[in-house]
């Protein structure tokens, strides 16, 4: 994996001035649209352990394929996570493996992906309320791009199996 130091010299980011982001718990981004949570081999065995299910069966009915080395969490009828749960946190709702959830989860909004470009961001800050909320936590540059650093160093298969060979190439190599 390359050094901290060569990511942030070669990976351009697009980051503003003033970042601020902010959790409020709502759960937009689990909810209403398609999309991909991938899951590392030690959140498979965490997950289908503390559902009491063998791992198999917990990538049949929770999961569908994205590569071959790759799954992710499928979604409902509705589009909400499949964790997603109604019923819980006095009826607001929320995720039942909370605890355990995905490192993808754990790390939003600092994926690679959300600041790769102004549109990218943009487009994330317009899901999330949480992303340059006025009384977010405000965030230097360099603490954005560790914060990305460290996410791309966690999720190295999950990357490497959607990432183009170029970046694959300045990011692993
Ligand atoms: S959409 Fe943003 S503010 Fe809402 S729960 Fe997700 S990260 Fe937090």
């Amino acid at each position: 994996m390359i050094s901290f130091e060569h990511f942030q010299s070669l990976i351009k980011l697009y980051i503003p001035n003033n970042f601020r982001f902010k959790c409020f718990d709502c759960g937009d981004c689990c909810r209403y649209e398609a999309g991909y949570i991938f899951l590392l081999d030690n959140e498979i065995n965490l997950i289908s352990k503390s559902l009491n299910i063998n791992k198999e069966d917990f990538l049949r009915n929770f999961t569908f394929k994205f590569s071959n080395s790759v799954h992710s969490l499928k979604e409902k009828e509705n589009l909400d996570c499949v964790f997603w749960d109604n019923s819980i946190r006095n009826g607001k709702g929320g995720c039942s493996i909370y605890k355990i959830r995905p490192v993808q989860c754990k790390d939003f909004p600092f994926w690679i992906s959300t600041f790769s470009s102004k549109q990218n961001f943009e487009e994330q800050a317009n899901r999330c309320k949480g992303i340059m909320a006025k009384d977010g936590k405000l965030y230097s540059s360099k603490e954005v791009y560790k914060l990305v650093y460290m996410d791309i160093k966690k999720r190295e298969t999950q990357y490497k199996s959607f990432l183009d060979d170029e970046t694959i190439k300045i990011l692993y190599y």
